[in-house]
C-alpha cells in the first residue's frame, strides 16, 4: 500500500515503504538510510517513521541536501554529530562542492543537535529567530534525552546555535538556483521554515508537512494556526514536489491528506466533543480510527486528542 503511494514520483519509486518496524534500512551508515536523488541536485536520506531510539541513532526526520554549481545546501544538521558525519560522508560521494550553508528546519533536536560538526568546519547556520529562541529554552533537555536512547551515538554532539538568523524570508541565488528560506507562519513548531526552490518546482517543507506517520502535537503547537498557515500561505505556492519534514517525498495532495486534513478532522472530532459538554478525560477518546494507518498513531492519536482538546477549550 505504502510502496503505492511513494510511486506517485517515478524518482523515488524504487525506495522502500515507511515502517516504524523497520529498525536500519543502512547499517553501514550511521543515517537511517541512504540519501536518494528526489529530483535532480536535490537529495533526501528519509528518516525512520518512527520515535527517535537506538535503532534509528535519532535519524527519524529527512535531512536533505541540494547540490549547485557553487556549492551545496544541507537541510537540517541530523540528530547528533555522528549523524552529520555520516550526511557529509554521502555528500562527498555525490559531489566535490563544499558544504557552504546549513539550515536548521527549526529548533528540534533532529534538525539542530548536529551543528557542532559544521561549525567546526566553518560553515554557515541558519535557522528562523523562534527556533533559535527554543534552542536557548530546550537544548538542554534535548542533548539529554539524545545522549539516553542514542549512547554511545551522542559521542561529539554539543549544541551550537546558528549564526544566521531571520524572520519571514531568506534568499539565495547559488549556482544559478534561487532558493527561498521561507517562514511560511506558525505551524508544527513556531520556528518552523521551508525551502522553496521554484524554478525547480520543489518545496523541503520541513514540519509543516507530514507524510506517512502521525503528527505529534506539542504544547505548544497552535493546530489553529497550523491550518491558517498551510491554507493561506502554502497552498498558493503549490509546489510539485515536497519532501516533507518526516516521510518519503511526495505531492502536496498527499501531504495534504496526511497533515491538514489530520489536523482539520481531529479539531472537528474534538469540536464536536466540546460542544456536548466532554472533558479532558473524554478527549483522549474520540474516534481517530481512520488514521490508524499512520505510523506512529499510537504513541501519539491520544497524546495528540488531549493536546487539541487543551488547545480548542479556550477558543
Ligand atoms: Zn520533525
Amino acid at each position: 500500500m505504502k510502496n503505492l503511494l511513494v510511486a506517485v514520483i517515478a524518482t523515488t519509486a524504487s525506495m522502500a515503504g515507511a515502517s516504524q518496524d523497520i529498525v536500519d534500512q543502512y547499517p553501514q551508515s550511521e543515517l537511517y538510510s541512504k540519501p536518494v536523488e528526489v529530483i535532480p541536485h536535490v537529495y533526501s536520506a528519509i528518516g525512520a517513521t518512527a520515535p527517535p531510539g537506538f535503532g534509528n541513532a535519532g535519524h527519524n526526520n529527512n535531512l536533505s541536501f541540494i547540490v549547485t554549481s557553487e556549492g551545496v545546501i544541507v537541510v537540517n544538521a541530523g540528530a547528533s554529530d555522528k549523524l552529520a558525519v555520516a550526511l557529509h560522508d554521502e555528500i562527498r560521494k555525490v559531489t566535490d562542492q563544499p558544504v557552504v550553508l546549513v539550515i536548521n528546519e527549526n529548533g528540534q533536536g533532529h534538525a539542530m543537535l548536529g551543528n557542532g560538526y559544521w561549525a567546526d568546519l566553518g560553515v554557515d547556520i541558519l535557522a528562523h529567530v523562534d527556533a533559535v529562541e527554543e534552542i536557548r529554552e530546550t537544548s538542554d533537555n534535548m542533548i539529554q534525552r539524545m545522549q539516553v536512547y542514542s549512547k554511545t551515538g551522542a559521542d561529539g554532539t554539543r549544541v551550537v546555535e546558528p549564526n544566521i538568523t531571520f524572520e519571514d524570508e531568506y534568499d539565495i541565488s547559488l549556482g544559478g538556483v534561487n532558493i527561498r528560506v521561507l517562514h511560511l507562519g506558525s505551524a508544527h513548531d513556531p520556528g518552523d521554515i521551508q525551502v522553496w526552490i521554484p524554478d525547480w518546482d520543489l518545496m523541503i517543507a520541513g514540519d509543516i508537512a507530514f507524510h506517512e506517520r502521525m503528527l505529534p502535537v506539542f504544547a505548544h503547537t497552535c493546530t489553529s494556526c497550523w491550518i491558517e498557515t498551510w491554507e493561506e500561505k502554502l497552498e498558493p505556492l503549490a509546489p510539485t514536489y515536497v519532501i516533507p519534514g518526516h516521510g518519503h517525498p511526495t505531492n502536496l495532495a498527499q501531504v495534504r491528506r496526511y497533515t491538514y486534513d489530520y489536523l482539520v478532522d481531529l479539531r472537528a472530532k474534538i469540536g464536536a466533543h466540546i460542544e456536548d459538554g466532554g472533558d479532558l478525560a473524554g478527549a483522549y477518546y474520540v474516534d481517530q480510527s481512520k488514521w490508524t494507518n499512520l505510523d506512529t498513531f499510537d504513541e501519539l492519536a491520544t497524546r495528540n486528542a488531549g493536546r487539541v482538546y487543551e488547545e480548542m477549550e479556550w477558543e
